[in-house]
């Protein structure tokens, strides 16, 4: 009796597994099939381009993903009203560096948030360090009326190379503010890049404190041939002319479009990325392909004739760059409505092949996830266990939400991020839809859970 209890138990759980497997593997060939998102970007990119917060480009990005969704027919589709920091580059930037009477042209480009120079540009002599220890110990005495230049790169041994980006960005982000305490007038960061080339690659920054000094990335092809000329001559001279200003906090939105529950429509689960860009690019893997899978997503399960138990919504959240004025936004007033999230995706980690998910949750919470494996890894999903979810989706998982990080092959995302290389073109069709593939049968697995 017992023997055939266990019989029963066992078929009925392998006859569910085999139903996930079937459906799994009808929403990749859907979107192998007749996926949408490739051309979907192409339009953002092209049509839209660049996009940081309180731009026109951002204010169209709405408008398209709006229209959009609205077209593909989602059961409600609405904006969620955010106010966003506005600011703005101006003119593009000039820099050199002056070695034995020989002018060397640097790549540049301000950081965001970063105070202009003065209108005839900043010269001085320049200092380098690997980090704020090198810059404390040389002090106020080396560091005064000098330009500050962090060098250190990403750490090209990590093999995921979020945790080399992790590892290097205190320079960028707090660069500034640390040198000014001791005087430096302006603050040169190496770029976020594990390749040498010739692109800057911005990224946001903040004053803490100590004085508003101008900021800037060079390329790591300028970072390496200013390094090595300063060996030769610690007195050379850099120059640099940027004409960005901060203006008025400015009104934008979230875009949500979603398909309600049918059993549990006050449970709600999020799949989304950011929809703002840096202003130097088409955003393409930044976040336009995170963007346009979670709308693919939705469209998916509706092709499929899939009717969700609970309410699945696409978000693309404004001014993760910058701000995370939309992610706050979006879980301040999910707290408000008392609305139930109880799970979020974010794919914010480039289009590329997929590789897994990283959730944030407790340990069973995160076996869950991870009993997904065998019905995921026909499919390349190999890295399901516990990770980091999303910055847009963080301040959801503060309200008890189980956050989630699609997590494609991060070897080239540095390669293109927040530089004017991150363009259309550099994405490709089949693991764009892959990646949508994987998170859609994420999604139908996660609405089928008790
Ligand atoms: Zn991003």
């Amino acid at each position: 009796m017992k023997k055939l209890l266990l019989f029963l138990l066992f078929s009925v759980s392998a006859l569910g597994q085999n139903q996930d497997s079937i459906f799994v593997k009808k929403i990749y060939d859907e979107t192998l099939l007749n996926g949408e998102s490739y051309q979907n970007l192409r339009y953002l990119c092209k049509n839209v381009g660049p996009r940081l917060s309180g731009s026109l480009g951002a204010q169209k990005a709405v408008n398209y993903t709006k229209k959009l969704m609205e077209s593909y027919g989602f059961d409600k589709v609405f904006l969620q009203d955010v106010m966003v920091p506005h600011w703005e580059r101006g003119a593009k930037e000039e820099a050199y560096f002056l070695d034995s009477g020989k002018k060397y042209k640097v790549n540049i480009a301000a950081l965001g948030g970063s105070v202009a120079t003065s209108k005839a540009g900043l010269m001085a002599e320049i200092v380098e360090f690997q980090n704020f220890k090198e810059l404390k110990e040389a002090g106020v005495e080396k560091v005064k009326g000098k330009i500050v230049f962090f060098n250190r790169p990403m750490d090209p041994t990590k093999i995921n190379t979020f945790e080399a980006y992790g590892g290097a960005v205190d320079q960028r982000g707090g660069g500034a503010s640390q040198a000014a305490q001791y005087g430096a007038v302006g603050v040169i960061v190496r770029s976020m890049n594990l390749r040498e080339d010739e692109f800057p690659h911005t990224g946001s920054m903040r004053y803490s404190g100590g004085g508003m000094i101008p900021a800037a990335a060079i390329s790591t092809k300028s970072a390496n041939d200013l390094s090595k000329s300063l060996k030769n001559n610690p007195k050379l001279k850099f120059y640099f002319k940027q004409n960005c200003e901060t203006l008025a906090d400015a009104p934008s939105h979230n875009v949500i479009g979603e398909i309600v529950g049918s059993e549990k429509p006050d449970e709600i689960i999020v799949v989304g990325g950011h929809l703002d860009s840096w202003d130097l690019a088409e955003g393409a893997h930044d976040d336009g392909t995170g963007c346009m899978q979670s709308i693919e997503v939705l469209r998916i399960l509706k092709a499929l004739g899939y009717k969700p138990k609970r309410t699945i919504r696409a978000v693309m959240f404004m001014n993760e760059e910058n701000g995370l004025k939309g992610g706050t936004t979006y879980a301040d007033v999910a707290v408000q409505k008392k609305e139930k999230h109880v799970y979020a995706i974010e794919s914010d980690s480039g289009g590329f092949t997929p590789r897994g998910f990283g959730i944030v949750g407790n340990d069973s919470q995160i076996s869950k996830l991870t009993s997904f494996k065998s019905l995921l890894s026909p499919y390349g999903l190999h890295e399901i266990g516990k990770g980091s979810g999303g910055a847009d989706i963080g301040p959801l998982a503060k309200t008890g939400t189980v956050v989630i990080g699609f997590k494609p092959d991060s070897q080239r995302y540095f390669d293109y991020h927040h530089a004017n290389n991150d363009t259309f073109e550099t994405v490709n069709k089949r693991e764009l839809d892959l990646g949508a593939g994987s998170m859609a049968s994420l999604v139908y697995l996660l609405d089928n859970l008790n």
